[in-house]
């Protein structure tokens, strides 16, 4: 059985001294739990010191980004080998703010994730489609360009991945897709899995939801039968909220 798999993504938010202390606090009140898988992804100027406060725990930690190239004349980016270094567990790739921002492509994704495995992290590759890909029903041709394009001559069945769903038009909004959208989406990821892989390993392979996930809207998401976690912004930053959600993935994976 898929364990739930739940990730916060501070994006660029949180000084220093602001971010170590929520981890302390989501420290002590996420210790306990070992049957969900935590991740916090917190800006890279504060990933040393995180490691090294969950050390001894569960709780892993994630970047939010690394580089394309293994290393070089490439200012102000940050490696997967130097990830490697400070005991990073995971690294997101491929996030709709790095698409649409930074207009990064599945290209680049594609040597990222290849980068990542060769530096021992483990990838949340993200995926989503825009709200008029959504209208103009290309949901599925986008999604299916992003796992092959991004996936190409990836072997996983020796690597591991997490896939987020992200729907671009739920990413800070507000506006969460209804669990129908949202099943229909992962069964499809699963599905295209599938097909470019194997059904064996398309069943192992978590999938995350994220957009808009709050303490109010996780249960109905977290209970779907593809829907294997959550990948969140906003409520990440909030300790009460984040515990609740992953309280609340805990008490659906044991009943
Ligand atoms: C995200 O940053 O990946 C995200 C899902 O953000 P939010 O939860 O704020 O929508």
């Amino acid at each position: 059985m898929r364990k739930q798999i739940i990730a916060g993504n501070w994006k660029m938010n949180t000084t220093y001294k602001e971010g170590l202390e929520l981890l302390h606090t989501l420290k002590s009140n996420l210790e306990p739990i070992t049957e969900t898988e935590i991740v916090i992804c917190p800006p890279f100027t504060h990933l040393d010191a995180a490691k090294n406060i969950v050390n001894n725990t569960e709780i892993k930690i994630g970047a939010q980004n690394c580089y394309e190239e293994e290393s070089g004349a490439y200012t102000g980016e940050i490696s997967c080998k130097m990830l490697q270094s400070i005991h990073c567990d995971y690294v997101i790739i491929g996030h709709s703010e790095r698409r649409t921002y930074l207009r990064e492509t599945n290209a680049q994704f594609n040597k990222k994730i290849k980068l990542a495995y060769a530096h021992n992290l483990i990838p949340i590759y993200c995926i989503g489609e825009t709200l008029s890909e959504r209208e103009t029903n290309q949901t599925y041709t986008v999604l299916e360009t992003q796992l092959r394009e991004g996936l190409s001559e990836i072997a996983l069945e020796t690597n591991p991945i997490v896939i987020a769903y992200e729907p671009v038009w739920a990413i800070g909004t507000g506006k969460v897709a209804t669990p129908d959208q949202a099943q229909d989406a992962h069964q499809f990821i699963r599905n295209t899995l599938k097909t470019l892989y194997s059904e064996a390993i398309a069943q192992t392979i978590q999938i995350q939801y994220g957009g808009s996930v709050k303490p109010e809207n996780s249960t109905s998401l977290l209970n779907l039968p593809d829907i294997d976690g959550a990948l969140i912004g906003g409520a990440s930053l909030d300790p009460l909220a984040f515990t609740t959600i992953i309280k609340e993935a805990l008490t659906l994976q044991r009943s």
